[in-house]
């Protein structure tokens, strides 16, 4: 379903809006062709590209943030490609580039340069820790105060583009659809991104009930502030926002520790930086706000065996999956790995020996590293699973132990479309 949406948002929608806009033209040559062609799938994209990273859950379903995050990437520099190529042809042509379109492509190289050197986007990780070596800091401004500046920049791209596709002639056509319907989609993405915004007000609020401290994770419970809550998948994520002004206002993504049918929403936060370390100092009676839940980090069981792999922090999703299952599908086999430092890394030991009592088809492993030195590798995966190839993998781990458990299975005749992972960054 995701692939035929995003097929249909990137590809059938401004396709046949160029081939209505070449059928009305009598003459054209290639290199107009090409051009226009540029100008009008740019301008969807550019839409589109607001479109996939709404934090809306009812986009989840079709388009999930998370999974989004990455072809974000890919449609940011498709479009790059596609406006330096248009201004490129324009000035070899020797025709003249309006005020407008020098903007816009002022617009967004600064927000594409901004972005390189915001996130560890892939295909440029590598260039953003050189530029920030090169200035001489880790990070170039806060996460979020970037992240507000890169979607408003876009919209304002957004409105702009509109503005120049219009100017360009390509809203007059002789067919309905190719006249309305790109001022219809601009209007829809912005009205989806207004009530995304307007929505973050609505959200309901809950209480702190507890944060207790395990070595440097916060483990915190809350319980909702009147009657609304929020509705999440085991596996999902939500996005916490403190509500007092003197913490932080930035909102973080946290997957969720308890599953949907525990009375507490409860999260499984490691301090890292600024909002994680206010976070661990956050007292109970204080008020946050939660939105979620999203992601697919939930296991397709019509694929047969189950296997979870977690370490570290990692485990907190995995931790809500079992609990889920033992309740809503204890007949589905799973075999299931925690790897953590020690016991009191498990974040939720007696809860978790529970489930296991109560739910025969799980088989769980436990490592605690202080205690049997085992780490994950392709023995202990030859000398634990039976037949490796007969599952699917859902990995919650550090980025070098995804690489060792990926290289690992693989070495054991896993193929690359049995995991899916849930990655602790975008
Ligand atoms: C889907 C998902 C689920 C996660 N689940 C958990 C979890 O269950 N437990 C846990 O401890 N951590 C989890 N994380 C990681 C957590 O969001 C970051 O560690 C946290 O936001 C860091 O914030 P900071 O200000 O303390 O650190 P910083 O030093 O500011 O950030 C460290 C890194 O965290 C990432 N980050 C920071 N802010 C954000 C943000 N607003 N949105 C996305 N990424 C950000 C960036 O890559 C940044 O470089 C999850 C992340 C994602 C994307």
């Amino acid at each position: 379903m995701k692939i035929i949406l995003l097929f249909v948002l990137y590809g059938v929608i401004p396709g046949f809006q160029f081939t209505l806009f070449l059928l009305d033209m009598p003459f054209f040559g290639f290199f107009d062709a090409v051009n226009y062609f540029f100008s009008i799938f740019s301008y969807y994209f550019i839409l589109n590209h607001i479109l996939i990273t709404l934090k809306l859950p009812f986009l989840q379903k079709w388009l999930p943030y998370d999974r989004m995050v990455k072809f974000h990437v890919v449609s940011g520099t498709s479009m790059a490609i596609g406006l330096y190529y248009h201004v490129m042809d324009k000035l070899v042509r020797g025709k003249l580039i309006d005020l407008l379109t020098w903007v816009m492509l002022a617009l967004f190289t600064v927000l594409y340069v901004l972005a390189v050197l915001w996130i560890e986007a892939p295909g440029v990780r590598r260039l953003r820790r050189a530029l920030l070596r090169r200035l001489g800091r880790k990070n170039l401004a806060p996460y979020d105060r970037l992240k507000k500046l890169h979607g408003f920049a876009f919209v304002l791209l957004a409105f702009f583009s509109f503005l120049h596709i219009r100017k360009a002639g390509v809203l007059d056509s002789s067919f309905t659809f190719a006249a309305v319907y790109p001022l219809i989609h601009l209007v829809l993405v912005l009205g989806m991104f207004v009530y995304s915004w307007l929505r973050k007000l609505w959200l309901p609020r809950f209480s702190l009930v507890e944060n207790s401290q395990i070595h440097d994770v916060s483990v915190l419970a809350f319980t909702p502030v009147g009657r609304r809550s929020i509705r999440y998948k085991a596996g999902q994520f939500g996005y916490l926002k403190w509500n007092d002004p003197m913490l932080s206002h930035e909102e973080h993504p946290f997957s969720f520790l308890s599953s949907p049918s525990d009375p507490l929403i409860s999260l499984g936060i490691k301090v890292l930086g600024d909002f994680t370390q206010k976070t661990a100092q956050v007292q109970a009676g204080s008020i946050a706000l939660i939105n979620g839940g999203f992601g697919n980090f939930i296991p397709n069981y019509a694929k047969g065996k189950v296997c979870l792999i977690g370490s570290g922090i990692g485990i907190v999703p995995i931790v809500s999956l079992i609990k889920d299952m033992a309740r809503v599908r204890p007949e589905h086999e799973v075999l299931c790995f925690l790897a953590v430092n020690t016991w009191e890394d498990l974040l939720m030991e007696y809860e978790i020996k529970q489930v296991a009592k109560d739910f025969p088809a799980l088989d769980l492993r436990i490592l605690i590293y202080t205690e049997d030195g085992i780490l994950y590798s392709t023995e202990f995966f030859r000398e634990s699973i039976a037949n490796p190839q007969d599952y699917t993998y859902y990995l919650c781990s550090s980025m070098p132990v995804r690489t060792i458990v990926l290289k690992a299975l693989h070495e054991l005749g896993v193929a690359r479309t049995q995991f899916h992972f849930e990655a602790f960054s975008y």
